[in-house]
């Protein structure tokens, strides 16, 4: 089963749109079933026992916003209404070390874009304008996979302890956090290469290759 009496993702996703699109916009409306949903799936809420006892939409330049009121909810402080996806309440979980690779990314993004931008023709075939600036030694997968390797389980839950998802929906490193430090440190190590747009796609594909993904 995929969740509760759905065998798959895609009948789940029919009975929340069904549930969703018979509401008026604006009209906050009470669904225990779509409450259930975000305590039990959502990424943020579900770890924090935060349960929205109402929802809303609202006309958003997508079809529609979509909020829960978790004024009611066990938080750390007063929380109204809040955007919360119900997508994302379907989404495959991702662990806790995926969400700091993520941050990780983040991060070195500044980085990566004063790279490409200070070299600005591909670093491989000397002839495109570049386009994207990559790991290229080592590749972002060992990097992130050395930090792993040199943490206790602890410093992960511990990184994660302050992120308020409230505040901002994606976690981003803490800045006096062992795992910041190493990151940064090694990140300061790594090469860059700025590569046009075909060599990126090639590089792309051997290191997926390379990961077994
Ligand atoms: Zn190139």
């Amino acid at each position: 089963m995929f969740w509760r009496q759905f065998a798959t993702k895609k009948a789940a996703e029919d009975a929340i749109r069904a549930i969703i699109d018979s509401q008026p916009f604006d009209k906050p409306f009470e669904s225990a079933f779509l409450s259930d949903l975000v305590v039990e799936r959502h990424y943020f809420c579900s770890r924090r026992g935060l349960r929205p006892s109402r929802f809303r939409k609202l006309r958003g330049y997508s079809a529609y916003t979509f909020e829960g009121d978790f004024s009611t909810a066990a938080a750390p402080r007063q929380i109204g209404w809040h955007g919360v996806s119900w997508t994302k309440c379907l989404a495959p979980p991702e662990s806790d070390w995926d969400r700091i690779v993520r941050a990780m990314r983040d991060r070195c993004e500044p980085a990566k874009t004063a790279y490409r931008q200070s070299h600005p023709t591909c670093e491989n075939c000397f002839a495109a304008p570049s386009h994207q600036a990559h790991h290229a030694r080592p590749t972002f997968h060992t990097l992130t996979e050395q930090i792993r390797n040199s943490v206790a389980d602890a410093a992960i839950s511990d990184c994660l302890a302050g992120w308020d998802w409230f505040c901002a929906k994606n976690f981003v490193l803490p800045e006096d956090h062992q795992i910041t430090k190493l990151f940064d440190e090694l990140h300061a190590r790594a090469t860059l290469q700025a590569l046009c747009r075909d060599c990126h796609n090639l590089t792309k594909k051997r290191k997926l290759q390379a990961n077994g993904t």
